[in-house]
């Protein structure tokens, strides 16, 4: 008997293309075909494509499992991608009976506050570099954190499935994927909170502001500019431009580039950005004449955490919820 109570539930959050989709029906796989307990893997996407979010949910249980709906209080909750930090429900239901495993470089203080995680475990592991070190995938990486941090599920389960499942399609990649699994086990490392420094978040039913009862007649979305006024940051792949103010020259050039109005002039001199609307396309970074903008993880440095909270103060920030804008003074539109 794997199981020590009557169900498990996982939540996994990512964005399109780090391979979680795969990882949940991996770890429904491994429920299923090893460890003799009745198990469920679903996913819940928009469009396929690279940049939108993915959630994906696995439960195991002792029992006949009769819920069809998402994982709204997780014993395992895993995070791919840290610019996910401040999205709603992403925390909902994490408690001390929760493991979270993130991918992060940062120190587990840096992560607990950027997610402002309420209490629990929290694993940290760099699996972007482990995947880069072992020529694999993040999410082999992820799978072997998970495995660790559930205690219960045998990493040699895993392994079974992922040369079962990759290794038939894939089966040059299967000495790499090994790899990667096991440097994921064996470097996420734990660590526990139990003070009440961030309050519990309760899973919020995702609500439409615009249905059938409160839509505009034809469906017309009336709000001004509404094609850039929402947050990119599910877009990014792990790093944005950083910008190093010494070295900019106040060109322009990266304002008129950005597709995403990003850039933040006033009178003339460049003073920053709002990555909230940056979907990390680095055209910026190669249209800089100086340098001032180079490609960096996201969260290497204090300015570039794609986080609402942590915005350039100084910018005229208007929050409406999910389309809130920052009020850009463009030098394209002013005198100098
Ligand atoms: S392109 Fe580079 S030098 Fe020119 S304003 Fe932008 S950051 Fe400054
Ligand atoms: S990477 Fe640069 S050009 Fe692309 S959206 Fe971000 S700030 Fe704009």
């Amino acid at each position: 008997m794997y199981l020590k109570k009557d169900m498990y539930e996982i939540r996994l959050e990512s964005i399109g293309g780090f391979g979680a989709n795969l990882t949940g029906k991996l770890l429904g796989e491994i429920g299923a075909s090893h460890m003799e307990v009745e198990t469920q893997s679903f996913a819940s996407y928009g469009s396929e494509k690279r940049g939108s979010p993915v959630k994906a949910y696995v439960r195991y249980s002792n029992r006949e499992i009769r819920l069809n709906e998402p994982v709204r209080r997780p014993d395992l909750l895993a995070i791919f991608v840290m610019s996910l930090a401040g999205k709603e429900n992403l925390m909902a239901g994490v408690g001390s009976h929760t493991d979270v495993v993130v991918n992060s470089h940062e120190d587990h203080d840096r992560v607990r506050d950027r997610l402002r995680m309420h209490k629990g475990r929290l694993w940290v592991v760099d699996a972007l570099d482990i995947a880069l070190e072992c020529k694999s995938r993040l999410n082999m990486v992820m799978l072997g954190a998970c495995v660790r941090a559930s205690g219960f599920i045998p990493l040699e389960f895993a392994e079974e499935v992922v040369k079962e499942v990759l290794g038939s399609k894939y089966p040059e990649k299967t000495t790499a994927n090994i790899m990667a699994l096991k440097m994921g086990y064996s470097r996420a490392e734990c660590r526990e909170y139990t003070d009440d420094k961030y309050p519990y978040e309760e899973y919020k039913e995702p609500q439409r502001v615009k249905g059938w009862k409160t839509g505009e007649l034809g469906g017309i979305n009336p709000e001004f500019g509404n094609s850039v006024t929402n947050s990119l940051i599910g877009c990014r792949e792990g790093y944005v431009p950083h910008f190093i103010r010494e070295k900019c020259i106040d060109c322009g050039l990266c304002d008129s580039t950005c597709p995403d109005m990003v850039f933040q002039f006033e009178k003339g001199v460049n003073k920053g950005m709002d990555l909230y609307h940056c979907k990390g396309c680095m055209r910026c970074v190669e249209i800089c004449p100086t340098h001032a903008l180079v490609e960096s993880e996201e969260g290497r440095y204090d300015d570039n955490i794609g986080c609402i909270d942590l915005i350039n103060k100084e910018f005229l920030f208007t929050d409406i919820g999910e389309n809130s804008w920052v009020d850009s003074e463009s030098t394209n539109n002013q005198e100098v």
